[in-house]
């Protein structure tokens, strides 16, 4: 098998959590989690799922020794050493901030690099194609790789989910080891999305953020993305028939599917960073089928908010 990782594309609360931490319990499989945010995490002193920090944790110290033999950057001393991406978090999404790091010149500088790249990708490909070899961007997918690797080799997996959602660096990732990189296209309706997000922003601004995160996406996977180096999957289908959908996906990934990925209990301890607070509780949960409890928490005026800002992709994903 030549493919080392499957990055996962979908919005914040769009399932991605689950759906990795169900991939990482693949024999063949290690879910590294939210590879992007790592020097974020490890600076802020956050958790591993086995519970240790994360700059603790003796399973991480091995791949992260690894990684400081090839790259002369120890993560755990130097967690900013290495240049994975810019990966700014936002004040009013989920997941804290660093402070320190994350101040106002390098959210400028992020903004413009991100402004450059966006650009860069909607250019016709001939042109487009250089944009790849930018050095901050070059240097952050083979810096990126480089840990994929050493998370590989050091865990004796052939495979690593990368669940950091970030658009751009899908596409990056991909057209810089077209062999090696996978994407997993995870939605899920913007209605449970935006319900689901309203304790931390308005409504309006959850469906703006969502029908963006999705017009980008849909665009630059049509434009970069080889249909048979793409993989569709609605979360809710996904937690209705996980056996069936694990079983297409282990498929189309060249693995074979193993009954144990869906079974969580306390016995499976993993080693993935960042995500939502669901990946402490899996071993009591369980999956269980997507809330639609945004059914009775929006209003009629949300609805139709929702509908004039986001409903046609919506329904060009598969929701009704
Ligand atoms: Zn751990």
């Amino acid at each position: 098998m030549t493919v080392k990782a499957l990055y996962i594309m979908s919005s914040p609360r769009g399932g991605s959590t689950l759906v990795s931490l169900v991939l990482g319990q693949h024999s063949e499989i290690a879910n590294l989690g939210e590879v992007s945010f790592m020097p974020k995490l490890l600076a802020l002193g956050e958790q591993c799922t086995c519970g240790s920090e994360l700059r603790e944790c003796a399973e991480w110290g091995r791949v992260f020794s690894e990684l400081a033999s090839s790259t002369g950057v120890d993560l755990r001393v130097d967690p900013y050493g290495l240049y994975l991406d810019d990966a700014m978090k936002r004040k009013d999404g989920s997941g804290k901030i660093d402070h320190r790091r994350q101040t106002i010149g390098r959210v400028a500088i992020a903004r413009f690099r991100g402004a450059m790249d966006t650009l860069g990708l909607a250019l016709p490909a001939a042109i487009g194609g250089a944009w790849a070899s930018l050095p901050s961007v070059k240097s952050g997918m083979n810096n990126t790789m480089m840990l994929f690797s050493a998370a590989t080799k050091v865990w004796n997996k052939e495979m690593v989910i990368d669940a950091s959602k970030l658009p751009r660096k899908a596409i990056h990732l991909y057209r810089a080891f077209p062999d090696e990189v996978r994407i997993l296209h995870l939605t899920r309706d913007g209605r449970g999305v935006c319900a689901s997000r309203m304790a931390h922003m308005s409504f309006e601004r959850a469906a703006k953020r969502w029908q963006h995160y999705h017009r980008i996406t849909t665009r630059l996977l049509d434009r970069w993305v080889d249909p048979d180096r793409r993989f569709f999957l609605r979360y809710e289908d996904f937690t209705v028939d996980p056996e069936r959908w694990m079983k297409q996906l282990c498929a189309w990934m060249g693995v074979s599917f193993e009954p144990q990925m869906l079974v969580f209990n306390s016995d499976g301890i993993t080693h993935s960073a960042g995500g939502n607070p669901t990946r402490f509780k899996l071993a009591d949960e369980g999956i269980r089928p997507a809330d639609d409890n945004w059914r009775s928490k929006l209003s009629a005026v949300n609805i139709a908010q929702f509908e004039t800002l986001a409903g046609s992709i919506n329904r060009q994903l598969g929701y009704r």
